[in-house]
């Protein structure tokens, strides 16, 4: 398939600095990405990820906390009750998730993340993360991912030492979550205004999605101007409703990668993909997640005994993909973001 105008077009105007607006988006969406005019795409979102990071790829390592049947009931996610994975709350102690993050510091992770379920206490979150932080090195940027925040939570988090949040506006969020995409910017808008850092993506993306809707996440979490974006399947959860509807292929993910990595323009350091693979590191993901503890996307409590992919794994694949990993703290996480704003605002 020769390269339609349109899409070049996007690719140089990229190159040359520039944002693509939403008919670019959704012309680089259009392709069919088994096409080999969506290989070029790939190929120069890959290009952009490594200038943008010196090509070296960074390692960060999630510790699940808790396990909850959740009230949210986000319907891709294994801790939602109504999806009756998990029946009974359970959680890791704090010297447990001390320990974890300890050894992962010692073994090469970039940066720690934290995760609490939706109904999580956010007391409970602060002291564990306040604890965490004590023990690791200064340099080592703590993420928070928890749920919806409050200014004043969103300040008690950054009191505690963090740096950062991930946040995002899901895919059928409010048809498939019970949580409304307004009350997500506004979590959005906080967690910046607390001078903490967002970390977002496109996700759980499953195969029902339009591209419509794909588009209109992009340019919310760009405008978001966070620190890193990406993209990330779903996961099927065994016996749940929406399993039926399977999972998008890792090369069908690689391509929104590609395209996530291009919509947010060469200034940007960071782009994930979730779960890790070499592919998607070969369109431009520059960010994998390890991951402990209670998963998601997992139906075993402990991830790293199931689905939940180890530092090593992570630091395999992106050898498989040429690039270096990262020695040491985050560039993602304590870089300046402002270069892509300023692109954004041009
Ligand atoms: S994604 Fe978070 S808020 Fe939604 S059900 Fe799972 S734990 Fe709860």
């Amino acid at each position: 398939m020769v390269m339609p105008r349109h899409v070049a077009d996007t690719i140089a105007k990229v190159a040359d600095g520039r944002l693509p607006d939403e008919g670019d988006l959704r012309a680089l969406l259009d392709l069919p990405h088994r096409s080999a005019a969506a290989g070029e795409v790939m190929a120069a979102a890959r290009e952009l990820a490594r200038e943008a990071s010196g090509n070296r790829a960074e390692i960060c390592v999630q510790i699940g906390l808790n396990v909850s049947p959740c009230p949210m009931n986000c319907r891709f996610c294994s801790f939602a009750a109504a999806n009756g994975v998990f029946n009974e709350s359970c959680e890791l102690s704090v010297e447990e998730v001390v320990e974890r993050a300890v050894r992962s510091e010692a073994e090469g992770a970039n940066s720690i993340y934290l995760m609490g379920t939706g109904d999580y206490p956010m007391a409970r979150f602060l002291e564990v993360g306040q604890e965490v932080r004590r023990h690791l090195r200064p340099t080592t940027p703590l993420v928070a991912n928890v749920g919806d925040l409050n200014p004043t939570t969103a300040r008690r988090i950054k009191d505690a030492g963090f740096c950062a949040a991930y946040h995002a506006v899901r895919m059928g969020e409010g048809r498939d979550t019970g949580i409304t995409a307004e009350r997500r910017l506004r979590t959005f808008r906080v967690i910046k205004e607390a001078g903490l850092q967002l970390g977002t993506c496109v996700e759980p993306v499953g195969p029902e999605h339009t591209d419509d809707e794909i588009v209109e996440k992009i340019l919310l979490h760009r405008a978001a101007e966070p620190c890193f974006s990406g993209a990330m399947r779903r996961i099927p959860i065994p016996g749940t409703e929406l399993a039926r509807h399977g999972c998008i292929s890792e090369l069908r993910l690689a391509y929104l990668v590609a395209v996530a990595r291009l919509a947010m323009g060469p200034s940007l350091i960071g782009n994930c993909t979730h779960e890790p693979n070499v592919l998607g590191a070969c369109a431009g993901a520059n960010m994998f997640w390890a991951e402990v503890g209670p998963n998601p996307r997992d139906t075993d409590a402990t991830t790293e005994h199931g689905r939940g992919l180890d530092i090593a794994a992570c630091r395999t694949m992106f050898a498989e993909a040429e690039y270096e990993v990262l020695e040491g703290p985050s560039l993602i996480h304590t870089e300046p973001v402002a270069a892509a704003t300023a692109v954004a605002r041009a």
